[in-house]
């Protein structure tokens, strides 16, 4: 077993999938239970390390980790939600489409920077679906008399799902691609000029969050303090 391996294996923790099904064209909700989850200190926007290839006798080469937002967090049933984008057909995406109820997760968590600010005045949500979970999480959050921008970009419409009440608090722009100007463009629309005390949270593709942070660093003049960049996949 390789050092990777058996490091890994010391440091996660096991949860069991409880539910998994598929909310979107390309995307699954999973319900993890885990008598770890008891007594989390929960802040919207924490993301779990989920780890594969664990229980294989392999080697390093079989080992991969994805980070995952978490959706919801009850603490009475110590159960946690997911949502699982499987646009990539990468490890992550392969798991997610295969989960059954009962299946055992290795994981380590929680963690992530990614958090809800509640300080802030005003929020604009930027990002594709694979960031949906993590914006509906920060969204429940925010007092309805705190403005919300957002911008969630979806290849196509059925690859758009509900938050898990069923509500669609957020704002989808169907489209093959989205640029960072693009993003900009629809998120002006709602206002963002005009709000400059606006947190902006930018999330999904690598390109579009670096091509976003510095066209709103230097054409926006946007202040470093509001804006919380992070890319989800390269
Ligand atoms: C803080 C954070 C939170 C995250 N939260 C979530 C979450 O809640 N849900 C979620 O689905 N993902 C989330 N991700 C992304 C996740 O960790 C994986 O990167 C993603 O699921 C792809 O993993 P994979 O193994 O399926 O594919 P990989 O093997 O990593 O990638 C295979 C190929 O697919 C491309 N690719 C990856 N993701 C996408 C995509 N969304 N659309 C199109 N192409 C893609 C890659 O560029 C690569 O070429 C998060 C990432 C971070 C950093």
């Amino acid at each position: 077993m390789s050092l990777l391996t058996s490091l890994a294996r010391q440091v996660t923790q096991q949860a069991t999938i409880v539910a998994a099904q598929r909310v979107a064209a390309h995307a699954y909700h999973l319900t993890l239970a885990s008598p770890a989850f008891v007594d989390w200190k929960y802040v919207p926007g924490q993301t779990l390390n989920v780890f594969f290839g664990l229980s294989a006798r392999g080697e390093a080469a079989t080992l991969r980790k994805r980070t995952y937002s978490v959706w919801d967090y009850n603490p009475l049933t110590a159960q946690l939600e997911l949502a699982v984008c499987t646009f990539s057909d990468g490890p992550g995406a392969r798991w997610a489409a295969q989960c059954q109820p009962g299946d055992e997760v290795s994981f380590y968590g929680p963690g992530g920077k990614f958090l809800l600010d509640p300080t802030a005045t005003g929020f604009a949500l930027l990002g594709d679906v694979s960031c949906l979970s993590h914006f509906y999480s920060l969204r429940r959050q925010i007092p309805a008399n705190v403005p919300v921008i957002s911008v969630i970009h979806a290849p196509h419409a059925d690859d758009c799902f509900p938050d898990l009440d069923g509500s669609s608090p957020l704002h989808f722009v169907v489209a093959d691609r989205l640029s960072a100007e693009q993003y900009l463009a629809a998120a002006k629309e709602q206002g963002l000029q005009t709000s400059p005390q606006t947190l902006i949270y930018w999330g999904g593709p690598q390109t579009t969050c670096v091509a976003g942070h510095r066209l709103l660093q230097r054409e926006w003049q946007w202040p470093d303090r509001l804006l919380k960049t992070k890319p989800f996949w390269k």
